[in-house]
């Protein structure tokens, strides 16, 4: 090889290696480039680490020192724990899972003495052994061992049942112990000895209290049966005596013996209710009855003490409400009874109202009925209100001091319609009045309701006359539903202006300056011819007033609903000729075209009944009280010669001994009245004094005939039958004719 070329190849060489120095160079700086890149960034973390170190040796601190303040609370709060707990006087103690004492309060330990075992750190099985063999626990039936193993066993279990432990000094200590989730015992011995004492002396107390109770039913219950026993013979001999020949004087003793005793029987009933009722022994027998009707018989019952004090009695019965349920008639009954008579009983003046209302629902059958009695009566003070339920409860002030009862009667109809799922209430004004209510479900045991009975023909408008505000309240509703227009007036004046705009006079008898007898006879005498029907609580005393003449027809009052309806019925047909469109039942009818038909019926026989005696008056009323015929009495002698003139009867019963003139001097009279003007009415004496030989004094007198006392029903219908004269009705005849007659 030449040198040139050698030199060629070294310069190439050189020029090589220095290329590869240069590559190697620039390696160098750039792993210089990315070293110190590294080492910056080394730096920045070690500078962030130390912040973080910084900032969690401050956090630590914290945490350090809150937990120093929160160890120094729990200090805190367990030594105020443990303080209450020690002070409470029951027992406190805690068991580890093992069973060992792990604290105690003083009162828990003071049970055992302070018996030195008796400590922290003790089993539960060894304090029942020092409970046992120091006798500090009376064990009762069972042997030490035997208790201890009862209460092992219930400390064991998971949730043990709470027991109460006697001690030696009869103290009693209920154990009440909770296992909580480490195993640990929570041990709770509550004092209860108080309590047991008193429960003890409660249930000795209520022992007593029941034995008291058992020993008074049972004596009253004995009690009224016995008295009841002779008291029905009392009751029932005086009526048999009745019946057999006494005189005036013993005929009233008889009634006294029989109505007294009759009285003493309610009385005996009510405590021997009452009696049965506290016994649970009472039962309800539920029938179909008709609870309008037995309102109303209720009512016949108070009318005489109503009307004696002029009370008026108020039936307000709801008209969609049917009448016949299903109940206990009786103790129904018995509820209106108490409650009616209390009203009447407690009321001097004013109204007694008795008001039914109630909701049928036709898909269960069933009514709940609602029956309140309102009365103007003395009141009950706001302070007596619950006491008067309660049994022998009465108000006790000056009011009420006159009046007679058991105080029986609102306690016994309480727990009578309590029986019936029923509820009594009461609101009452002292001095004003009360209003007594009780609702109970009844059965309806027609469910289909009553339909509107149809009015007669032509009836559109009714003038319905009463001082009372509350009746006329009653029947204008009662009316109105109907589809009849009413018309209300107070008083009898007012009544004649409206005469012309109505087909039917409706008025009350008693009323103030023009009574409803007077009123009929001043529409008589205006020329109206409307009918007018008088409702009175004494129809017999009506049908003798001269005015009853001008009447369509004489009520009862309170009148049913069914006697309304049918009253109304007898009415029509009302004729309006020209106007027969009778659709429109509030439209006045032409007072001129409007004509009543009244059937052409003979006239009633008319009796004038000579007799002082009130009580005979009602035996003889009672007598012929199915006779239709229109009777008036007499008090005396005088004034049966006044009466047998101005009422002209068609037979008279004389009795003999009368005030002012006696029956024999009066049919003297009587027969020389009528030597001057001709004719005989028939006189038959009433005499107690049936002495042989008395007739043919009686007779003597004109008498044509002669009864005994005490009367005899039979005797007096014969009487009247062979004395009434072919032109009149027949007192007992055929009921068509008899429907349209007054009385
Ligand atoms: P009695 O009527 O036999 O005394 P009750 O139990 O029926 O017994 O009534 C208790 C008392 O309630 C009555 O004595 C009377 O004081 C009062 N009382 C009851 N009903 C009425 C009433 N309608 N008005 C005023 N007081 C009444």
């Amino acid at each position: 090889m030449s040198l040139a070329n050698k030199l060629a190849e070294e310069r190439r060489g050189r020029l090589a290696a220095e290329r590869l120095l240069e590559l190697k160079q620039a390696e160098l700086s750039a792993a210089n480039r990315k070293l110190g890149r590294h080492a910056a960034a080394l730096q920045g973390e070690i500078v962030e680490t130390r912040a973080e170190v910084a900032n969690v040796r401050t956090e630590n601190e914290r945490v350090r020192s809150e937990l120093g303040q929160a160890n120094q609370k729990v200090e805190v709060a367990e030594r105020r724990l443990w303080h209450s707990v020690q002070t409470i006087t029951d027992g406190f103690a805690i068991f580890n899972s093992d069973n060992e004492m792990v604290a105690a309060n003083a009162s828990y330990l003071a049970v055992f003495d302070n018996l030195d075992v008796v400590r922290p750190g003790v089993n539960y099985i060894t304090i029942l052994q020092v409970l046992t063999d120091e006798g500090i626990v009376n064990t009762g039936n069972l042997a030490p061992d035997d208790w201890r193993q009862m209460m092992v066993e219930r400390w064991m279990q998971s949730a043990p049942e709470p027991i109460t432990i006697r001690l030696w000094n009869d103290q009693y200590i209920r154990l009440v112990d909770r296992r909580g989730q480490a195993g640990d015992i929570v041990s709770l011995g509550l004092n209860i000895t108080e309590s047991v004492e008193h429960e003890k002396q409660l249930k000795a107390a209520r022992a007593q209290a029941e034995a008291a109770s058992r020993a008074k039913s049972a004596f009253l219950a004995n009690m009224s049966h016995e008295i009841r026993t002779p008291m029905n013979g009392v009751v029932g001999m005086a009526e048999l005596l009745a019946d057999t020949g006494l005189s005036e004087e013993q005929q009233l003793y008889v009634d006294t013996i029989r109505n007294s005793g009759e009285a003493l029987l309610v009385i005996i009933n009510d405590v021997l209710d009452y009696s049965k009722i506290e016994a649970q022994k009472l039962q309800l027998h539920p029938e179909p009855f008709d609870l309008e009707r037995s309102i109303h018989e209720v009512i016949m019952l108070l009318q005489p003490s109503a009307r004696d004090k002029g009370l008026t009695l108020l039936v307000d019965y709801d008209l969609f409400l049917p009448t016949t349920f299903v109940g206990d008639p009786g103790r129904i009954r018995q509820v209106l009874t108490n409650l009616m008579g209390n009203a009447v009983k407690f009321t001097q003046d004013g109204h007694v109202l008795v008001r039914v209302i109630g909701v049928p629902d036709a898909d269960t059958g069933e009514a709940q009925v609602t029956i309140t009695i309102e009365d103007t009566g003395i009141g009950i003070p706001e302070d007596k209100i619950e006491h008067i339920f309660g049994e022998f409860n009465q108000v006790e002030n000056d009011r009420n001091r006159q009046f007679d009862g058991t105080g029986l009667g609102l306690a016994i109809s309480q727990r009578l319609v309590s029986l019936m799922k029923g509820e009594v209430w009461v609101t009452s004004e002292d001095g004003v009045g009360s209003c007594f209510g009780f609702r109970v479900p009844l059965t309806m045991s027609d469910e289909v309701l009553p339909a509107h009975p149809p009015v007669p023909d032509g009836l559109r408008r009714v003038l319905v006359v009463d001082d009372l505000s509350a009746n006329r309240l009653i029947l204008e509703r009662q009316l109105e539903q109907l589809g009849l227009g009413v018309i209300c007036c107070a008083n009898g004046a007012d009544a004649l202006r409206h005469l012309d705009e109505v087909d039917l006079v409706l008025t009350d008898h008693n009323m103030p300056e023009m009574d409803g007898l007077e009123l009929a006879e001043a529409i008589h005498a205006s020329g109206s011819t409307v009918p007018v029907l008088l409702l009175t609580s004494n129809p017999t005393f009506a049908a003798n007033d001269p005015g009853a003449q001008h009447l369509f027809g004489i009520a009862q009052k309170p009148v049913p609903r069914a006697e309304l309806f049918s009253r109304l019925q007898s009415v029509g047909p009302i004729v309006a000729p020209d106007a027969p469109d009778t659709a429109a039942p509030a439209e006045p009818p032409v007072v001129e075209e409007v004509q009543v038909q009244v059937p052409d019926t003979p006239r009633l026989m008319r009796v004038l009944a000579a007799e002082d005696n009130k009580t005979n008056q009602l035996v003889f009323t009672k007598m012929i009280k199915d006779a239709k015929i229109d009777l008036k009495f007499a008090a005396n002698g005088l004034e049966a010669v006044e009466l047998f003139q101005s009422f002209a009867p068609d037979l008279v019963f004389m009795d003999i001994s009368m005030p002012k003139m006696d029956g024999k001097q009066a049919t003297a009279e009587i027969r020389s009245i009528e030597a001057e003007h001709g004719g005989h009415v028939p006189i038959v004496a009433m005499t107690a004094h049936a002495m042989e030989g008395d007739d043919q004094g009686i007779l003597a007198a004109g008498i044509d005939h002669y009864l005994t006392k005490p009367l005899r029903k039979a005797e007096i219908h014969k009487r009247l039958s062979a004395a009434c004269p072919d032109a009149v009705t027949h007192p007992f005849a055929q009921k068509e004719s008899a429907d349209h007659a007054v009385g």
